[in-house]
C-alpha cells in the first residue's frame, strides 16, 4: 500500500493540530490509515418516509414530506428563533432553528415540498422537530433523500465539543475518501475474492462508510472482517514459522533408562489414547532440533501432570535439568508431593523452591542446581529469579499459564545458552477459536479424554430457600463416609464483606454439624501459610468432615474422599472458575456431587452460567460457552494479549469464520510458503506491510 496511508491525520483538510490531538487522544487515531479504520457502529435509515401522524417516540428519526407554512421569526435579538409548519395530508410538525436564521428564511419556497428529517421531542403535548435536516424533492426519486443511509460513529464529549461528533466524523470520512480514493489497491488474490464470494477492498471501505443500499452494508463488513481475520492468522502462522525456523533447541535423542524403567515398572496404570498421543507429539519436538513452545490444554484431572513427567524423564535420560512451575506454593507443594511420590525408589533427584524455602535450604538447591546433581526443580515463581542458575536446563513445565506473564517465561529462555523446551499446561479449556489467536504461534495439544472409570460429577443447582434439603444430603453422605466442600467467593474488591460471608456459613456449619459427631475445618486466604497448612491437612486425612474454604482449594489439594462440592453463592463465580472448583471433588466415591446453591433471585446471565454448568462436564464445550456470554475481554489469560483489539471480528461471535481464515492462510502457507507465486502478490506485499517487526520477514525469505 502506499505511503499516502502513514499522512499524519493533521494533515487531511479540516483536521488541525488540536482536532489531530483529540483524534489521536481519544480514539488512537493517528494517520489516515487510522481514521479509515474507525467503522460506523450502526446505520440510520432514511430511506422510508412518514406520514406526520404517525409520528412518535418509538423511533429515534423520522423522515417525512410535506409544505412548509406559518414560517416565522420569533423573540428579540439573541434569543430569536425560527418556527415553521410542516404539513402533510395526515396532519402537521413544528419546526424549530436556534441557529443559521438567516439561511433559513431563505431556504423555502412557498407550495413547494420538502424532505425534512430528523429527531422528534415533545413540547407542551406536541411533536416537534429541532434543527431537522432539509433537502428539496428530486423528480426522479421523490421519496429519498441523497444519502438515505447515515454511518453512525462513536465519538466523545471532547470530540463533540471540537465539532467532531458522528456527522462531523463523517465529514472528515467523506474528505480523506476522496483523498485517498485512487490509492486504495487490492491485498487479496483474485482467486479469494471468488473463492469466498468476497467484494474488492475499496468497494468494501466505500460501502461501510457511505452505503448507498442497505444491501451494501453486509458484504462490506463480511470483506472487511474476513481480511482482518486472515491476515492475523497469516501473521500467527508466519511467526509461528520463524519461532521454529530460529531457535535452536537442545536434542533428546534418545529415550533411557530412566524413562523406561518408570514407564514399564512404575506406572500404575495404561495411558489414555490422548496421553499417548501428546507424549508422541512432544518426544517429536524435542528430537526436531528447535525449541519446543507447546500449549498443553486438558481438563482437569485429564492427566497433563503424568505426560509432562515422561518429558521430564525423556530430558534427565539425555542429561539434561528440568524445572516444573506452579503458580502458588499450595500448588507447587502439591506437584513436588506427587512427583516425588511417583518417583519413589528411581534414581532422581528433585527439590522443592517457593518463597517460603528457608536459606540454608535454598544455598543447598543452588549448589545442587550448579553442579548439575539435582535433576527436577519444582516450585513457584521463586525459581525464575535470577539467583536460581541451572548447570544445563532442558526442559521446563509451566503448569497453570494463564497466571504467569509472557516476560516470566521469557526470564526461563533465559536459563541456559540454548533456551529450553517449554510445556505451557493448562487446565482452563480455551475454546478453538480462541486459543487459535491467543497462542496461535504456540503448537497447541489436546488432551481431550479423561482416565477411565471416572465418574462423572452430577450437577444440582439450589437456591437458597432448598438449603435445609441440601443440609440432610450433605448429613447422608457423611454418614457413609464421605467428605465435603464447602466453598465461598472471594472477590477482591469486596473482600471484607466476602470474608464475613465465609466466617457466617463457617459458623452456620458448626451449629449444624456439631462436635463431637462432627469435624468442621476453615481455609481461608487471610490465614497464615502454616495455620492453612494445617487445616487443609486435617481435611486430607480425613480428621474433618467438611472444609470451609474460599477459592484457595481453586488449584489446591487432591482429597479422594471428598465427594460433595458445595458452592456458595455459585451466580457470583465465572463458569471457567466454576468447572475449575468442581474439577476438584475427589476421586474415591462412586458417585460425585457438585451442588450449587444461589441466591432466589438470579439474573439472566447469572442463571444461564448454573443452567450450562447442570448440563455439561465438557470443559471446552463450558469454555466456548463462557466466550459468548462474556465475550472474550474477561476471558482468563485475554487481558495483558492487546491481541483482541479488533475493529470489526468478535471472537465471541466469528468463531466459524476465524476457522475459516485460519484453514485458509495454513493452505496459502502450505502450498506457497514464501508467498512466491505471482497470484500470491497481493498478499506478499500486504504481509510486508503489515509485519511490524520489519526484520521478521527477512527471516522467512
Ligand atoms: P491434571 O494434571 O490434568 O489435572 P493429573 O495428571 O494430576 O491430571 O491426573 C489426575 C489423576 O489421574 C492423578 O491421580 C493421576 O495419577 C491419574 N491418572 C493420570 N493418567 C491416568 C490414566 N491414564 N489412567 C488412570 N489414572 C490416571
Ligand atoms: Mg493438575
Amino acid at each position: 500500500m502506499d505511503k499516502i496511508f502513514e499522512t499524519p491525520i493533521t494533515y487531511l483538510k479540516g483536521v488541525g493540530p488540536h482536532k489531530a490531538d483529540l483524534l489521536t487522544k481519544e480514539f488512537g487515531i493517528r494517520t489516515y490509515a487510522d481514521l479509515l479504520q474507525h467503522f460506523p457502529f450502526r446505520y440510520v435509515d432514511k430511506s422510508k418516509v412518514y406520514k406526520i401522524s404517525q409520528v412518535n417516540t418509538d423511533a429515534s428519526y423520522f423522515l417525512l414530506k410535506g409544505k412548509i407554512t406559518d414560517l416565522k421569526v420569533v423573540g428579540e435579538k439573541r434569543a430569536k428563533y425560527i418556527s415553521a409548519t410542516l404539513v402533510d395530508e395526515s396532519g402537521s410538525i413544528q419546526l424549530l432553528w436556534f441557529r443559521g436564521l438567516q439561511w433559513i428564511k431563505k431556504r423555502f419556497e412557498p407550495g413547494k415540498e420538502y424532505l425534512i428529517f430528523g429527531k422528534p421531542s415533545v413540547y407542551k403535548n406536541h411533536f416537534n422537530l429541532v434543527h431537522p435536516e432539509v433537502e428539496d424533492v428530486k423528480p426522479e426519486s421523490p421519496e429519498t433523500l441523497s444519502n438515505p443511509l447515515e454511518g453512525i460513529y462513536h465519538s466523545t464529549e471532547k470530540l463533540k465539543a471540537a465539532g467532531m461528533g458522528s456527522r462531523g466524523i463523517a465529514r472528515l470520512m467523506r474528505t480523506l475518501l476522496s483523498t485517498i480514493q485512487s490509492h486504495i489497491t487490492e491485498n487479496l488474490p483474485d482467486y479469494m475474492m471468488q473463492c469466498h464470494g468476497l467484494i474488492s477492498h475499496k468497494q468494501a471501505l466505500i460501502s461501510i462508510h457511505f452505503p448507498k443500499k442497505p444491501e451494501e452494508i453486509k458484504p462490506a463488513i463480511y470483506r472487511l472482517k474476513f481480511e482482518e481475520l486472515f491476515f492475523l492468522q497469516m501473521e500467527l502462522l508466519l511467526q509461528k514459522k520463524i519461532l521454529q525456523n530460529k531457535t535452536e533447541g537442545h536434542i533428546f535423542e534418545k529415550v533411557g533408562p530412566l524413562f523406561n524403567t518408570f514407564f514399564h515398572n512404575y506406572l500404575p496404570f495404561e495411558l489414555t489414547e490422548a496421553q499417548k498421543r501428546v507424549t508422541r507429539e512432544i518426544r517429536a519436538d524435542l528430537r526436531s532440533g528447535k525449541q519446543m513452545n507447546r500449549l498443553l490444554q486438558g481438563d482437569v484431572g485429564s492427566g497433563k501432570t503424568l505426560v509432562a513427567l515422561l518429558g521430564i524423564l525423556i530430558a534427565i535420560d539425555n542429561g539434561f535439568q528440568t524445572t516444573f512451575m506452579a503458580p502458588t506454593e499450595i500448588l507447587a507443594t502439591q506437584h513436588y508431593n506427587t512427583l516425588k511420590k511417583m518417583l519413589d525408589g528411581m534414581p532422581i533427584e528433585i527439590e522443592l523452591l517457593t518463597g517460603s524455602t528457608r536459606k540454608p535450604k535454598r544455598k543447598q538447591i543452588h549448589e545442587k542446581l550448579l553442579s548439575g546433581q539435582l535433576q527436577i526443580l519444582v516450585g513457584t515463581h521463586a525459581l525464575i529469579e535470577d539467583t536460581v542458575k541451572f548447570k544445563n536446563l532442558g526442559f521446563a513445565v509451566i503448569d497453570e499459564q494463564h497466571r504467569f506473564g509472557v516476560a516470566q517465561r521469557a526470564k526461563l529462555w533465559k536459563k541456559n545458552s540454548i533456551p529450553p523446551h517449554v510445556l505451557v499446561m493448562t487446565a482452563t479449556p480455551i475454546p478453538r477459536t480462541l486459543a487459535m489467536t491467543l497462542y496461535g504461534n504456540l503448537d497447541v495439544s489436546i488432551i481431550d479424554e479423561l482416565p477411565p472409570g471416572r465418574k462423572p460429577v452430577k450437577t444440582i443447582h439450589f437456591f437458597e430457600s432448598k438449603r435445609l434439603r441440601v443440609l440432610g444430603f450433605i448429613r447422608e453422605q457423611i454418614k457413609i463416609g464421605r467428605q465435603v466442600y464447602v466453598v465461598y467467593p472471594l472477590i477482591k474488591e469486596s473482600e471484607k464483606m466476602d470474608l464475613k460471608n465465609l466466617m457466617d456459613g463457617y459458623e452456620n456449619m458448626l451449629r449444624d454439624f456439631p462436635e463431637p459427631q462432627y469435624m468442621v475445618s476453615v481455609v481461608h486466604g487471610r490465614m497464615k501459610p502454616e495455620d492453612k497448612a494445617y487445616e487443609m491437612k486435617r481435611f486430607a486425612d480425613g480428621i474433618t468432615n467438611i472444609l470451609v474454604a474460599t477459592t484457595v482449594i481453586e488449584v489446591g489439594v487432591d482429597v479422594p474422599n471428598a465427594s460433595i462440592m458445595v458452592i456458595e453463592n455459585a451466580e457470583r463465580f465465572g463458569l471457567s472458575q466454576l468447572h475449575q472448583l468442581r474439577g476438584r471433588v475427589g476421586r474415591g466415591a462412586d458417585q460425585l456431587w457438585c451442588i450449587l446453591m444461589s441466591g432466589n433471585k438470579l439474573s439472566n446471565e447469572g442463571r444461564k452460567r448454573l443452567e450450562i454448568m447442570v448440563s455439561t462436564n465438557d470443559g471446552f464445550e463450558i469454555a466456548e460457552a463462557d466466550l459468548k456470554l462474556r465475550g472474550p475481554g474477561d476471558m482468563q489469560g485475554t487481558q495483558q494479549s492487546g491481541m483482541l483489539d479488533f475493529h470489526l471480528a468478535n471472537l465471541a461471535k466469528d468463531g466459524d469464520l476465524i476457522a475459516k481464515t485460519r484453514k485458509i492462510a495454513t493452505d496459502i502457507l502450505h502450498d506457497d510458503p514464501r508467498l512466491q507465486k505471482e497470484e500470491n502478490q497481493p498478499l506478499n506485499r500486504e504481509i510486508r506491510r503489515r509485519f511490524k517487526d520489519k526484520t521478521l520477514w527477512a527471516r522467512i525469505s
